[in-house]
This record gives C-alpha cells, sequence and structure tokens, in this order.
C-alpha cells in the first residue's frame, strides 16, 4: 500500500475542506484541535494539521506528498517546486487594495505607503503600474493601519468586504480572485503517482476544478 501524507492548512480553510474530504473518505480519524497529525478515515492517508503559510514548505521539502493551501500563500511565497493540479473552489475570497473612504490627497513626491501581509504580491501590483511603493509588512488587522496613519492603503483579504465597510475603508481595486488549490510535490507525483492520482480523480469529482 502506497502511503500518503496530506497537509491541511488549519483555520478557515480547513473548515471549509472538511465537507469535501468527508466526501472521499479522507475526513480525520482524531481529534484534529489538539493533534498536529492524525489518520484519515482511508488507510494509509495521514493528515497533518499546519499553519496555512507553512503548508507550501512541507510540500516542497516532501515532507507532505499533497496539501491544501490557499491562492494567496501560493502567489506570496513563490510555487515553483510545486505541482497546482486542482482548484478546489472552496475558502473564496479577493485579494484587494482598500483606502479610507475619506482620505485626503496625497503628496505625490512621497511614496504610497502599503500595510499588508503579502508584501511580495503588493509590490509586484504596484511595480506593475510603474509605481514604487513603501510597503509595510504586519502580520494581522491590517484594517487598523490606515485608520491611525501608518500607511495610505492596505492590501488585503475580502471576502463579503464588510469588515472594510466597519472600519470606514473602501475597496479600491481587485488585484484577483482567492481560492484553495491542492499543491503536490514533484517528486512524489511521479514514485506515487497511482495513489496521488487517484485521490486528485476523486477529488475533482467532488468538486475540484482540474488547472
Ligand atoms: P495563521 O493562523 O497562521 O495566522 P491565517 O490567519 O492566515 O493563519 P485563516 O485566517 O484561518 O489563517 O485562513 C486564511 C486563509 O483562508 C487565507 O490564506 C485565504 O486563502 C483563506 N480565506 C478565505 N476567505 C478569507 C477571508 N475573508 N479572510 C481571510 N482569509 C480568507
Ligand atoms: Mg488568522
Amino acid at each position: 500500500m502506497t502511503v500518503l501524507t496530506l497537509a491541511l492548512s488549519k483555520g478557515r480553510i480547513l473548515e471549509e475542506s472538511l465537507p469535501m474530504l468527508a466526501k472521499v473518505g479522507l475526513d480525520p480519524a482524531g481529534d484534529i484541535d489538539r493533534l498536529l497529525r492524525v489518520p484519515s478515515r482511508t488507510p494509509g492517508v495521514s493528515l497533518l494539521i499546519i499553519r496555512p503559510a507553512d503548508v507550501p514548505t512541507y510540500v516542497a521539502y516532501g515532507a507532505a506528498d499533497l496539501g491544501i493551501v490557499g491562492k494567496d500563500v501560493l502567489m506570496e511565497n513563490g510555487s515553483a517546486d510545486l505541482y497546482e493540479p486542482l482548484d478546489l473552489d472552496i475558502a473564496k475570497c479577493r485579494l484587494s487594495v482598500a483606502a479610507k473612504k475619506d482620505a485626503p490627497a496625497r503628496d505625490p513626491r512621497r511614496r504610497l505607503r502599503v500595510a499588508t501581509k503579502y508584501p511580495e504580491i503588493a509590490r509586484r501590483h504596484f511595480a506593475a503600474k510603474g509605481e514604487q511603493v513603501e510597503i509595510i509588512k504586519l502580520y494581522g488587522s491590517m484594517e487598523l493601519a490606515p485608520l491611525v496613519g501608518l500607511s495610505d492603503v492596505i492590501v488585503d483579504l475580502v471576502a463579503t468586504g464588510g469588515t472594510l465597510r466597519a472600519n470606514g475603508l473602501i475597496e479600491t481595486e481587485i488585484i484577483c480572485q482567492v481560492s484553495s488549490r491542492i499543491v503536490v510535490n514533484k517528486a512524489a507525483m511521479k514514485t506515487k503517482h497511482a495513489a496521488i492520482q487517484g485521490l486528485l480523480d476523486k477529488l475533482a469529482r467532488s468538486g475540484g476544478k482540474r488547472k
């Protein structure tokens, strides 16, 4: 029997993954609130429960054969070492630029200040428009930055826009749409081809879109 390890992004993506995993028999057979590694209901397939930003690393190094991770994380960290065969179409949102609703005009000689958890995506977005910006890296609660004058705008994930509105911010640009993807280790795709392909087929039948 081929042994497979699937790395799951804990938090929001895990919550939205569980129904799909259950459909294909890959739901956890253990306490995912406490354990970092649990068997799935399919013999030979075990699950890792890790932080979203760590999933590409586990898969790229082969510590996991496959992973479920947001497109935002893949875009920020690069995914050259990984295959990305399926779009699971879950945990959907978008990456956007947002600013204070009543922001005064900025002195054009000063660089735009952008607060974000996604410095690479933000830098690339503004560079593509020929704009050199000052990036301020934050780890959470980006909405606060423009309110207290830390930045002019933010680059952040938006789902309904409710959090932005509640904080007096408006979405000024959409950078891209985001959903969760299956990523696969390149070597494992060769050495465990049949087992991985079987799993991808099942996920594709349960709503995953082939890329
Ligand atoms: P950590 O616990 O390591 O800080 P996190 O805060 O990124 O992780 P979550 O907020 O649970 O973890 O999940 C974030 C992921 O969920 C994103 O990478 C994105 O792909 C997806 N996502 C979907 N909708 C949203 C949303 N409205 N806001 C934030 N993330 C979303
Ligand atoms: Mg979080």
